[in-house]
């Protein structure tokens, strides 16, 4: 048996003052020096007071953020890849954390000069940035959103030390549907008895690739726990109420309520993929679950991590992690297999398949049309077309991303190929002379073709086999006995061309020599050759045959290997349902089953006869229509 999940260090944490003691920190917090705090602070103290960031009461010391920077540990060696940290810009605070020394105690307040919360300060170190960036991000480029973040939005110097939650945000429209820790481990262990639950985050609406995720993870474990982060630092994103509603569309549709808990997640995303991802786990853990779901690109932004960066760095850390990891492979439509698949389940090609680039499906939603019905749910797609930001085009009529990435994120196959499952290009596509006309036709094929596909493959099969063809469609072998006829006019009318044609013309252009007619006639049979016969449905006929009368098969036992007494008990059985006059034939290699059957058919006034195979019997029982003696 699993044993029972606990938090990260074992107990989850709780920072946030209430009633006399959180009265009494307001009163005091007047008198104390105040620090402004951002939103992102603002998340940080409410992630940590609630428990998310367990075991962390505050914000690292010295040792712990160098080790997290060098070792993705935290000083006492447990895992931790993520340092949390508090350092606030702006000048006004310059002033004040210059006066700081450590044992101070420092008022955070928001924009409105209300104090959030009490930092009780231990330390007052410097960072270094660029260190910083190198070590988390594995980049120092702005052009990172993570790495533009700490470059822009967090001072040098960073305060440290255990805090207290006085005022927890209102998070608007998503305050309702809010859960912390505490809430978390009560809904899964005490309403709903889970004894896994395995935890997704998102940053977008779910397409079809996640859907499959969380449903094969659905068919082993208790329950699911779906994290929407309301909170981003990308630029290009769908917004927060519109991204929620989106999933809730999906869930109310596709997923059945009693298995599935959704809750949004503040959180700073920062897009350093693959140690995010360790955070993202620890995170979920203490919130109770027991796995996580690791995809592709975990994290990620744009091509700064490998595809499976963070399944590897899970490896590395393994059981330490308290939460287990579950790995997929990237997920795509395929036509063929007309199922979402991965590479692990599907042989075929990249013809047939429709991948869900998160990027690509934006940009889609961009142009203004609804993504292929096989990446995305029409209900998401209709709350999705709405949330997308930026909406729209640019002047030159182009999406976010150039088109090609477009193509090659959703539809790899029209580089390469005519149409989906279709036949290769001559020549491959040139991604720089893709324009947005492509992905007209590329959405087009997929709308048309992508059911197509696997149906027309029935459609052959179904043609050619059905063997009743009540249900077949007629229209098919109508076409294709009047298409053989109208050829085989054809030919005559060309076999008396060639009697007659002459062995020199004066005008080829207007008239054929007989060589030439010869040519047409040729070809022309062998078209009528390709044709095939059109199947009526007597064709079928000759394929239906039975060694044996149909009513035996319905009335034979066969009890070879059966021994006393199973034969005569089946025999009882099966006679019941035999009507008068009909017979019952018994097959049986066990001699006595020769006396007793004939035995017992006898006393109830039917008529038996016995013949030997070798070393089985025929026993051939009559149900007559007189009364038994
Ligand atoms: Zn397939």
């Amino acid at each position: 048996m699993r044993e029972k999940q606990t938090p990260v260090g074992g107990k989850l944490v709780d920072r946030t003052l209430k009633g006399r003691e959180k009265e009494n920190a307001q009163e005091g917090a007047k008198e104390l020096p105040k620090i402004k705090i951002n939103k992102d602070i603002e998340i940080n103290l409410e992630m940590i007071a609630s428990g998310v960031l367990s075991p962390h009461e505050g914000f690292m010391l010295q040792n712990d953020y160098q080790s997290v920077l060098d070792n993705g540990r935290l000083a006492e060696g447990m895992p931790w890849t993520i340092p949390i940290t508090l350092a606030p810009v702006g000048d006004e605070n310059k002033e004040t954390i210059n006066a700081l020394k450590a044992g101070d105690t420092v008022a955070l307040v928001n924009g409105g000069n209300t104090a959030i919360a009490i930092l009780h300060m231990e330390e007052k170190y410097t960072q270094d940035k660029k260190e910083r960036a190198e070590k988390v991000f594995g980049t120092t480029e702005t052009q990172h959103p993570g790495v533009e973040n700490l470059f822009t939005n967090q001072g040098n110097t960073l305060l440290s030390g255990k805090i207290d939650l006085l005022e927890r945000s209102n998070w608007g429209p998503f305050e309702e549907i809010r859960l912390e820790p505490q809430d978390t481990w009560r809904i899964f262990y005490e309403e709903k008895k889970w004894k896994t639950v395995v935890g997704f985050q998102t940053a977008n609406p779910m397409h079809r690739g996640h859907e499959y995720l969380q449903k094969c993870s659905l068919e082993i474990y208790d329950g699911l726990f779906i994290n929407p982060i309301v909170e981003t630092t990308r630029k290009a994103y769908f917004r927060n109420e519109f991204r929620i509603k989106a999933y809730e569309a999906a869930l109310k549709t596709y997923y059945p309520k009693d298995r599935v808990v959704m809750a949004p997640l503040r959180v700073t995303m920062q897009y350093a993929g693959p140690k995010e991802a360790i955070l993202h786990g620890l995170i979920r853990r203490n919130f109770g679950c027991t796995h996580i779901i690791l995809g592709r690109d975990h994290a990620g932004f744009g091509n700064y991590y490998s595809k499976y960066a963070a399944q590897e760095l899970y490896k590395e850390y393994d059981e330490e992690l308290g939460i287990e990891p579950i790995f997929f492979r990237e997920a795509f439509y395929c036509t063929r297999c007309a199922s979402i698949a991965t590479e692990k389940t599907c042989p075929h090609s990249e013809r047939y398949r429709i991948t869900m680039s998160g990027t690509g499906i934006q940009d889609i939603l961009r142009y203004g049309y609804a993504p292929p019905k096989e990446a995305m749910r029409p209900e998401v797609t209709q709350i999705a077309l709405q949330g997308i930001q930026p909406k729209g085009v640019d002047t030159n009529g182009v999406a976010m991303n150039p088109p090609s990435d477009t193509i090659k994120g959703l539809f790899p196959y029209y580089l390469t190929h005519h149409r989906l499952g279709g036949y290769p290009r001559n020549k491959k596509l040139d991604p720089e002379k893709i324009d947005i006309r492509d992905i007209d036709n590329a959405l087009m094929d997929a709308r048309e073709n992508a059911t197509k596909i696997y149906r027309d493959v029935y459609d052959e099969i179904t043609h050619y086999f059905d063997l009743s063809r009540n249900i077949s469609e007629r229209q098919r072998t109508d076409a294709l006995r009047d298409t053989i006829e109208r050829q085989e006019n054809l030919i005559t009318a060309l076999e008396e061309k060639v009697k007659m044609a002459e062995d020199n013309v004066h005008d080829p252009f207007m008239y054929q020599d007989r060589e030439e007619a010869k040519k047409e006639l040729k070809v022309t049979k062998k078209i009528l050759k390709d044709l095939q016969k059109p199947l009526e449905p007597e064709e079928f006929k000759e394929r239906i045959w039975n060694p044996m009368d149909f009513e035996r098969y319905r009335h034979t036992l066969d009890v070879i290997g059966e021994v006393c007494p199973t034969p005569l008990i089946e025999t009882k059985r099966m006679m019941a349902d035999v009507q008068d006059g009909e017979e019952l034939l018994i097959l049986t290699d066990f001699p006595e089953s020769v006396e007793t059957i004939p035995m017992w058919a006898v006393k109830k006034g039917y008529d038996v006869a016995i013949d030997k195979k070798g070393k089985k019997w025929e026993v051939l029982i009559t149900k007559k229509t007189k009364k038994p003696k």
